[in-house]
Order: structure tokens, then C-alpha cells, then sequence
């Protein structure tokens, strides 16, 4: 094929360069949610966005700030189970009704459905890789030679893992050498029915994963994704409503809701470094003085303002957390990569870890306050034991 002259200038760098150090926020497009969206991009690294008009949304944005919101589109397929034969999902598009007047061909290939993300104004094309189950080692080796087909320097390989596979150091290594045959960018994602990292192992056997792959990311995710970029993944996707900060497992039934809320804020906290329901955090201060904070958005407010059945509150709330992981992001982006990076995350960990001993003498409910599985093991050096909680 023949070039016009001066294509060279117009080929955009490859997604591990344009994509290197980016802290992205993930968020669900619809239902009213898009407002700001694009204001924010200037604050933070950019937008993974999914949801039923996600394509929409970033044409949008690409339209109104060509080359300025660095954006992807996650297909998320994962509501459906892997197989060898059909690793993909890739007539995702088609059947949300999006960009209808795509003729089939276009609809409902693998390489349409990269090529319309690429064509909206995405970083680079997600695949749409369906959940893959634990230790299904055969479906992980057909996903990798389809995607080693696919030009590495424009599409991200999308891996929904479900947890199982941490659980084996054997099946961690055999995944680092079979995803590390590809040069494309590796974006993982973890599925699980609640919050993978809660189990023993699972935080320390993902830290290795990614710190043993070439051109790893973690995705769709929550403060984990700041322990992959601590241990050199190329970028992270951190989840700005509760449900993108994991993959649920293909069928699970939905969360618990005690009261069938349709509303639930969760709350990050500036000191804890974990997240609280609304209502939870307000049962933890009790009758004691809420802490102030001083991110950005809340500019010395009480911590425990946010209702809990409120959607303004949550969306308030939501803006509250990435204005409080953004300062962390970017001090690790700030310290050289390898140990300094690391060393600059596992102080912020640590400092986590003591404001949990403090809180637990001051307050009313010390019960609440144990320090989280993951916390624990990310202040872990690599090799050493696991603390027994
Ligand atoms: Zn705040």
C-alpha cells in the first residue's frame, strides 16, 4: 500500500508510549453520568469508558478536544464465559445498538470492533476477551494467538482473569510466560463475586503477575491499580463507581443489598487508604469528631457528609475519591521507576497501616478498623512471609 506523503507525521506513537505512566479514571458513561467527564480529563490521565454509549461518548469528546482527553473504550465482555473458540466477543457493538448504521462486516468482526474504537478517538483498541476461568490455560493460549495477529503498537489484549488463577504460584508463572510471548500491552482485570484482594495471597500473587510481565496493565480496578504502577505496569484503569472496581463473575447473583437500595455511596478514606459505605463510615465516628478533608473537592468538609441512599451525595463523593488517590498517583509518577516507585507506594501503605492503629484506640468501633488483607501484603517485601489475618 502506498502512502501519501507526510502519513508519518500522522501515525500516532504506540499505546505503550502513549499509555506509559497514565493513571486512568474507569467510569460507566450512561445515565447521566458523562456530565464533567471531559472537565475532569484535565485534572487526571484520562478515561476508560464503558457503558451502552461509551463509542458515542468518546467520538464526543475526541470531537470537542481532538488529541487532548486521552481516552479507551472498554468493550466489557466479560458477562459471558471464554472459550477456546471463542475467546472474543467481538459483536459487542452491534447488539448494545451502538453506531447502528455499521454494516455487518464492520459490526461484528474482532477487527471492526477494534477499528471503531480506533476510529472514535481511543488511545488504543481494547479487545473484547470474554471471562476466562481459573487454571482454563488452553482458552488464555488461543486469546494470545488471536491478539499476536493483531497490531500490537494500536490494541490492548484484554484479560479477565477470575481470582482462581492467583491461587497457584504455577499457574501465575505459566501466565506470565504465555501472555509475555505478545509485545502488545496486557491489560489485566480480576473477576470474582466480592472484592477479589479480601482472600489470603490474592494481592501478593497480583503484584507478581504484574511485576513479572513485559508491558502489563491493571484495569477496571481499585487502589490496586497504584500497587501495578508501583511495580512497573505501564498504566492503570481505577474504577470512579463501586461496581468497575472489579469483573463480577459471569452469573453471580447481584450483591447483597440490605435494603434494595438503588443508590449506594462509598467513600473513600484520605487516611485508610480503603473505601467505606457512606453509612458505615458514619457508624465508625459515632458520637466522635469526623475527620475534615482537605482533597479538593471537599476543601476541609467533614468526611462523613455523604449520605448514603443519595445520588448526588454518591456522585459528590465519587469526584471526593479520585480528588484523593489523584495526589497519591502522582507522587508515585513522580519518583523514578523500579525501587524508588515501589518505596514511595509502600510509604503511603505503611502510613495506612498506622493511621489504622491510631483510629483503633480513638474511636467507638474498633472492630471495624482491622487492616485489610491487601494492605497487608502490599507493604510486603517480595519473599517474605504473609502476615496472618
Ligand atoms: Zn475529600
Amino acid at each position: 500500500m502506498t502512502g501519501q506523503p507526510g502519513d508519518h507525521l500522522r501515525t500516532p506513537p504506540p499505546a505503550w508510549d502513549l499509555l506509559q505512566d497514565k493513571i486512568l479514571v474507569h467510569t460507566r458513561t450512561g445515565n447521566g453520568v458523562r456530565a464533567d467527564l471531559a472537565q475532569m480529563g484535565q485534572t487526571h490521565d484520562g478515561l476508560t469508558l464503558c457503558g451502552t454509549d461509551a463509542i458515542q461518548t468518546a467520538r464526543s469528546f475526541h470531537g470537542h478536544n481532538p488529541g487532548e482527553l486521552l481516552q479507551l473504550v472498554d468493550p466489557a465482555a466479560y458477562e459471558e464465559y471464554a472459550t477456546c473458540e471463542e475467546p472474543f466477543r467481538p459483536d459487542l457493538i452491534r447488539q448494545s445498538g451502538q453506531l447502528s448504521f455499521l454494516d455487518d462486516e464492520d459490526g461484528s468482526s474482532l477487527q471492526g470492533l477494534l477499528d471503531v474504537q480506533l476510529g472514535n478517538g481511543v488511545a488504543a483498541a481494547l479487545t473484547p476477551t470474554r471471562y476466562i476461568k481459573a487454571g482454563k490455560r488452553a482458552i488464555i493460549t488461543a486469546a494470545v494467538d488471536a491478539a499476536g495477529e493483531l497490531e500490537a503498537e494500536r490494541t490492548i489484549l484484554t484479560v479477565p482473569l477470575d481470582h482462581g488463577w492467583l491461587r497457584s504460584d504455577d499457574d501465575v508463572d505459566w501466565l506470565s510466560g504465555e501472555l509475555g510471548r505478545l509485545p502488545h500491552i496486557k491489560a489485566i482485570t480480576l473477576g470474582s463475586i466480592y472484592n477479589p484482594l479480601k482472600l489470603k495471597g490474592m494481592a501478593t500473587a497480583l503484584s507478581r503477575l504484574i511485576g513479572g510481565l513485559e508491558r502489563a496493565a491493571l484495569i477496571r480496578t481499585d487502589l490496586a491499580g497504584l500497587d501495578a504502577y508501583a511495580r512497573g505496569a505501564v498504566f492503570a484503569s481505577i474504577g470512579m463507581q463501586t461496581p468497575l472496581r472489579h469483573v463480577r463473575t459471569p452469573g453471580a447473583p447481584p450483591p447483597k443489598n440490605r435494603t434494595h437500595r438503588a443508590v449506594t455511596t462509598t467513600v473513600l478514606h484520605p487516611q485508610l487508604l480503603r473505601y467505606f459505605n457512606a453509612d458505615t463510615l458514619e457508624i465508625l465516628y459515632g458520637d466522635t469528631d469526623p475527620p475534615r478533608c482537605e482533597c479538593s473537592e471537599c476543601q476541609g468538609a467533614s468526611l462523613t457528609r455523604f449520605q448514603h441512599e443519595n445520588r448526588a451525595h454518591q456522585e459528590a463523593a465519587n469526584r471526593h475519591n479520585i480528588a484523593t488517590w489523584l495526589p497519591w498517583a502522582q507522587e508515585l509518577q513522580r519518583a523514578a521507576p523500579g525501587q524508588a516507585r515501589l518505596a514511595a507506594w509502600q510509604e503511603i501503605c505503611w502510613n495506612a497501616v498506622e493511621a489504622h492503629r491510631r483510629l483503633r484506640e480513638k474511636l467507638s468501633a474498633p472492630g471495624e478498623l482491622e487492616v485489610p488483607q491487601w494492605l497487608s501484603e502490599w507493604i510486603q517485601e517480595p519473599g517474605q512471609d504473609l502476615p496472618a489475618h
